[in-house]
């Protein structure tokens, strides 16, 4: 099928359609706005005054001379043709008319002031021709380059015409004037208007234009300056102070942020160097204990290296495990009174053969008291801060004991073992950050126990604290809320 011809084929031109700029600024829009609706009110009242009023003044004026002209038709019909004439000299002089007068017979007399007209103009007069049977008329003209308005009248009775001439009334003077002013005016308002809208939408925009520059700065991810606006307007600062305390929300999210990406990454490679250690040495003696030419105390020894660092690799597992468990599920713990005393003799017995092996001493007995925590979690805090407390001492004691403070139990796990340097005391909470590093891993540490520790005490709404002598002790202790001994029977 045949394309029909587009426009430019046919050889004609397209609809052309009428653009507006409609993305002009806010502060053109205003200023246009204001000059607007200005100019609309001010072209009105010009055009009111030019023609309602100056046609009012028009029509005064007319009935001014018409009046003044009845009243001369009064005082000369009936009247000799020597008292007429002094009549319309005195009332023409007095009222600075001119006034004419035209009798039946066509003879015509004129005054302008007190002073005769010399053969007065009345042949082919527009408001003179063929002025009959008490009719009027009314005439506006230039003559000698000044405004004439002239009044004229038949009289039927007598046959007289009087007509009554004036040059430029005062009325028709002070519209002309008024006229002038008021164009005057009219520019001058617009000029205000001009002037005034420019200065009130430069105070509205400015600080527009600042939180402009500021919200883009904002997108293209530059957070660190504040809004700050100049304006005595309380909107444009309570806008500032809005998107300030958004920036300043998403600036410490984003920090927050970002220091989770980077304890997140150090987090894996940590893991990633703890698991490859073990791996590697498990690899290495199963190579060793495939090589066939091995005594049996060989042999075993290299099995109970695997083992050890197999059964590193489950700790830290579990440990691993642990975490993220405490990390994702907020429900975890169950809170429920439990007999503390009954559960730090479960841990004793646990751990009294790793403590016998050192040589150390297990001080754990406290008088029986209930508690309200998650008993399991509870227990696994007593193992990782006692086992520590074995590990970390070579004589002496570890000692478990209870203090009871107000409505809590203070728990101290207290040994006599190498301490930890003060430099040290504000990190060992930290995952997998160690004082001694070979040391923990001879003793199957996974350098995760204690961050375990402080996360179950935290999902439990208690801090743990530590204090140390470097060479000489170190005491760990947190508080659990206490249950009456009756509440506690109760609930076993
Ligand atoms: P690890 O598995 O290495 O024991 P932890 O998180 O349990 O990891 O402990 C962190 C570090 O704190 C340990 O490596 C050790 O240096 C130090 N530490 C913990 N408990 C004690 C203690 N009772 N005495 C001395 N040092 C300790």
């Amino acid at each position: 099928m045949a394309e029909p011809p587009s426009d430019e084929a046919s050889g004609k031109a397209g609809p052309s359609r009428l653009v507006f700029p409609t993305r002009a600024s806010t502060q053109t829009w205003m200023i246009l706005t204001f000059v607007l609706f200005v100019g609309i009110a001010v072209i009105a009242v010009g055009l009111y005054v030019a023609f309602v009023v100056g046609s009012e003044i028009d029509s005064t004026v007319r009935q001014t001379l018409y009046q003044q002209a009845s009243r001369v038709a009064d005082r000369v019909e009936g009247v000799e043709d020597e008292d007429r004439r002094a009549i319309v000299r005195d009332v023409a002089g007095l009222a600075d008319f001119q006034i004419t007068v035209i009798t039946p017979d066509g003879q015509a007399f004129a005054y302008d002031g007190f002073r005769p007209v010399q053969s007065p103009q009345i042949a082919g007069v527009p408001e003179l021709a063929g002025l009959s049977d008490g009719q009027a008329r009314y005439e506006k003209r230039t003559e000698g380059g000044q405004p004439m308005l002239y009044a004229a009248i038949h009289r039927p009775a007598s046959g007289l015409v009087v007509r009554v001439g004036q040059i430029r009334p005062p009325l028709v003077t002070l519209l002309g004037r008024l006229r002038v002013a008021l164009i005057v005016a009219m520019i001058m308002a617009l000029c205000l208007t001009l002037l005034g809208s420019w200065i009130a939408a430069k105070r509205v925009t400015e600080p527009l234009e600042e939180i402009r520059r500021s919200a883009r700065e904002i997108s293209e991810g530059n957070m660190d300056e504040d809004i700050v606006v100049d304006s005595r307007a309380s909107e444009f600062q309570d806008l500032a102070d809005s998107l300030n305390r958004m920036t300043a929300t998403y600036r410490s999210q984003i920090h927050e942020l970002q220091r989770l990406a980077a304890v997140q990454n150090e987090f894996i490679g940590n893991v990633s160097h703890e698991v490859r250690n073990p791996i590697f040495s498990v690899g290495g003696y199963l190579e060793a204990l495939a090589s066939g030419s091995l005594t049996d105390q060989q042999r075993k020894f290299y099995a109970e290296k695997g083992l050890t660092n197999l059964v590193r690799l489950n700790n830290l597992f579990n440990d691993l495990i642990e975490i993220a468990r405490l990390e994702y599920r907020e429900d975890l713990i169950k809170a429920i009174p439990f007999d503390l005393q009954e559960l730090v003799d479960e841990v004793a017995e646990q751990l009294i053969s790793k403590a016998g092996e050192k040589g150390l001493e297990l001080i754990f007995s406290n008088p029986k008291l209930y508690v309200r925590a998650d008993r399991a979690r509870i227990r696994q805090v007593l193992v990782n801060l006692i086992d520590n407390a074995i590990a970390y001492s070579d004589e002496g004691t570890v000692r478990c004991r209870f203090r009871r403070h107000l409505e809590k139990v203070r728990v101290e796990v207290v040994d006599t073992g190498r301490g930890i340097p003060e430099d040290h005391l504000e990190n060992i909470f930290e995952r997998f950050y160690r004082v001694d590093p070979d040391r923990s891993r001879k003793s199957g540490g996974t350098g995760l126990g204690l961050s375990i520790v402080k996360q179950i005490l935290h999902a439990h709404g208690e801090p743990v604290h530590v204090e140390s002598t470097a060479g000489r002790s170190t005491r760990f202790w947190f508080e659990l809320p206490l249950v009456s001994n009756e509440e506690g029977v109760a609930a076993a």
